[in-house]
């Protein structure tokens, strides 16, 4: 039966060589029974700490970790009904694809019958039932991940943990496993909570996204929301490809209101709003809301360096007079070529702005 999960001010401390390093910085958090919730965020920043607290394999320094009403911070791993499949690859070599996938099973004396049935299920939807009898070392990089995730579901636990299953895997094989992956989700009663630095499979595997920044928790929401209402200018800047563009601008208060001046560009701020800071703010522009042409509100110049096409559309590379870098994606740039000036033009109801903290106050 999937769980829900409560973290309380989870904090995990490092102590090495005298020096404490907190890795997991008062984390307060609920994940929704039967979700799939994803934590992201780059390198060192408490990801894999917080998923070894959820299976037992640390414990936290202070807060607690409940999984539905139970208190499980001082439970070991197999006092909870919890699976986790790691970034490297663990099977047996010695025993067949049924028998890696079936081995969980068979040490809690599933029979026999039952356990084939839910290892053909689940080789099924993993697209591996041609290689149930073969050896771990007869099987691609992909085989073999698909044969781990396949152990771990067949358990039914009630917590399923991925620490970046797919890491190692190719790009073609990760579209493919992320598409799996959620249809083993959706037939399973089980809460599954992933762990990744790739913010593409975040945002489209997820419920709820945890984007983690030095141990803290620096916005949890579903994909979309955190795409559109990020909360500071380090989420708009980590979701999203190509990044958000930023550009540094002056607050001036004329007579017709409120303008932000940035290289190129002036932004008038509607009648009766206006931005708390006073001096300079950051405005963030998402490469994809970028009109070509002067259809928006506010126009600006970009200086064309590389051109990427994408098939239906293409990435434009450039920078702004002042120098600072500036993406385009648009379906209407086939012909741009490096040293061209494209013209584009965005609204303010499109773009972000970040006050000097780096929090978005518009
Ligand atoms: P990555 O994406 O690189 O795996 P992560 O976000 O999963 O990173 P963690 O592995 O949770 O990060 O590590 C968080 C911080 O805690 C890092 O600074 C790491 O060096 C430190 N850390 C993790 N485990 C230990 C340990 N056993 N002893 C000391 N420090 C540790």
């Amino acid at each position: 039966m999937a769980t829900s999960i409560h973290l309380d001010t989870v904090r995990k401390e490092f102590r090495t060589l005298g020096n404490t390093h907190v890795a997991v910085d008062d984390l307060s958090l609920d994940i929704p029974e039967g979700s799939f919730t994803t934590f992201v965020g780059p390198s060192g920043c408490g990801k894999t700490t917080t998923l070894r607290m959820l299976a037992g394999l640390e414990t936290p320094t202070s807060g607690t970790v409940s999984f539905g009403d139970e208190d499980v911070t001082d439970l070991p791993p197999q006092e909870r009904n919890v699976s986790m499949v790691f970034q490297s690859i663990a099977l047996y070599p010695h025993m067949s694809v049924r028998e890696n996938i079936g081995y969980g099973l068979k040490i809690h004396g599933v029979p026999k019958a039952e356990r084939d049935e839910r290892i053909d299920e689940a080789a099924a939807v993993l697209q591996i039932e041609a290689q149930l009898e073969k050896m771990p070392a007869e099987l691609s990089g992909g085989q073999q991940q698909r044969v781990a995730l396949g152990g771990a579901f067949v358990q039914d636990p009630d917590v399923l943990l991925l620490d970046e299953p797919m890491s190692d895997l190719d790009a073609k094989l990760k579209s493919d496993l992320r598409v799996e992956i959620q249809r083993l989700h959706q037939e399973l009663d089980t809460t599954v909570v992933y762990v990744t630095h790739d913010q593409t499979e975040a945002m489209t595997m997820s419920d709820q996204v945890v984007l983690l920044r030095d141990g803290e928790l620096a916005q949890v929401d579903p994909p979309k929301r955190l795409f559109d209402y990020p909360n500071s200018e380090y989420v708009a800047q980590f979701i999203g490809m190509p990044s958000t563009n930023v550009v540094d601008c002056a607050v001036e208060a004329g007579d017709g209101g409120t303008a932000l001046v940035g290289p190129g560009f002036e932004l008038s701020l509607p009648a009766g709003v206006d931005v708390p800071a006073a001096g300079r703010v950051r405005l963030g522009i998402r490469p994809q809301y970028l009109d070509v042409g002067s259809e928006g509100a506010c126009r600006l110049s970009v200086d064309v360096e590389v051109v990427e096409t994408l098939g239906t559309e293409s990435v434009v590379h450039g920078r702004l007079e002042d120098g600072t870098p500036f993406d385009v994606v648009s379906d209407a740039v086939d012909d741009a070529v490096a040293g061209d000036r494209l013209d584009v033009s965005f609204d303010l109801a499109d773009a972000f702005v970040f006050g000097e903290d780096g929090a978005t106050v518009l």
